[in-house]
């Protein structure tokens, strides 16, 4: 089950269009010119400083300016640089906005209702109850996130939210042909978790379940709304779980038992059972990816990676790949020595896009 290539992170160099200048200060000292929100997807987001620091640099040599990276780490987003580094760019430090998606919105509305679910005695834990749940998990999202009500809004008569609204009873219904509820009593729902590591990394997330058995052993579950990945793809489906076993045993020093991945879309159900070893391999490329992202941040160069999940992405308009250009980089970038030495200067190779 384990690949080869669990350790190896791509790091991307240059090639990232479009970069505008970095913001000149001749600040004497370090400052904090800006913040970027660095996780989107997690409560208490982490904030990630720009600093400038003007006055250190060598007479003749470009002036030191650095960007610090984001200091904290989700799966989504370990995910996002992992597939394409601009992508990553677009959501940490841009924050371009992106569309709702009815699938990703099903997942979240079917999520809460498993969630929700468990609010019940055990033996009302039934597939009716859970259906029952959806059209007040409905109101409640709609209340949380006005901009989901868009995905329907050329749809006066009500016909596709009527049929996106099946769809999801459907999964719901599902879930129970994969797990009984009315025999399991989560420890936990929708658990938020972060950890520091010793390099100062803080990994962050949400949990969906987290099993405790009388014996203290530990399961965590996650649901997906979609289908089961083939065998050969299960390595990258089970980083999420891996990562979240890594903060687990950072925080509780316990290697969780078994990861469980229950896919509504498919009726399957995917697990691992990790070894110390396991996590100690995920730290490993998740360090190594954080000091990539570093690298780009720092940079400024946020290479694309078109792949045919491409057909996902909200911003091939500012692709380079799909013949768009990235808005102007929002944080300082360190000067390479060789533009500096060249008297070419990175301002000219990164100028106003
Ligand atoms: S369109 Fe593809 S290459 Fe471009 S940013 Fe999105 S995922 Fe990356």
């Amino acid at each position: 089950m384990e690949s080869s290539s669990e350790d190896v992170v791509r790091v991307d160099g240059g090639g990232g269009a479009g970069d505008p200048a970095r913001p000149e200060t001749g600040t004497p000292e370090a400052v904090v010119v800006g913040t970027v929100v660095a996780e989107t997807d997690a409560p208490g987001a982490a904030v990630a400083e720009a600093v400038v620091a003007g006055a250190a640099a060598p007479e003749g040599v470009a002036k030191a300016v650095t960007a610090k990276a984001p200091a904290s780490l989700s799966p989504s987003r370990a995910g996002d640089f992992m597939q394409c580094p601009l992508l990553y760019r677009f959501r940490v430090i841009d924050r371009l906005p992106e569309k709702p998606s009815p699938a990703a919105t099903k997942g979240t509305l079917v999520h809460a209702v498993l969630e929700r679910l468990f609010d019940a005695p055990a033996a009302e834990r039934t597939a009716p109850r859970a259906k029952s749940l959806i059209p007040g998990q409905w109101d409640r999202l709609r209340e949380a996130r006005p901009e989901v009500v868009e995905l329907f809004a050329d749809d006066p008569e009500g016909e596709r939210l009527a049929g996106w609204l099946v769809e999801a009873e459907r999964l719901v219904e599902r879930w129970f042909t994969l797990e009984d509820p009315t025999r399991l009593e989560p420890a936990e729902r929708e658990l938020f978790v972060e950890a520091e590591l010793d390099s100062g990394l803080r990994l962050r997330g949400i949990i969906d379940r987290v099993d405790v058995a009388p014996t203290g052993e530990v399961r965590i579950v996650d649901y997906k709304t979609g289908k089961a990945p083939r065998p050969e793809y299960a390595e990258g489906a089970l980083f999420q779980m891996k990562f979240y076993a890594l903060v687990v045993w950072r925080l509780k020093n316990v290697v969780p038992r078994r990861l469980q991945l229950v896919y509504l879309g498919s009726g399957d159900v995917l697990t691992y059972d990790p070894v110390l070893a396991d996590l100690e391999r995920v730290e490993r490329k998740l360090l190594a990816l954080w000091e990539a992202i570093r690298l780009a941040t720092e940079t400024g160069e946020w290479r694309p990676r078109p792949t045919k999940l491409c057909g996902w992405c909200d911003h091939q308009a500012h692709c380079p790949e799909f013949g768009g250009t990235p808005p102007p980089y929002p944080l300082p970038v360190t000067l390479p020595v060789r533009a500096a030495e060249s008297g070419g200067g990175a301002q000219g190779r990164m100028g106003p896009g």
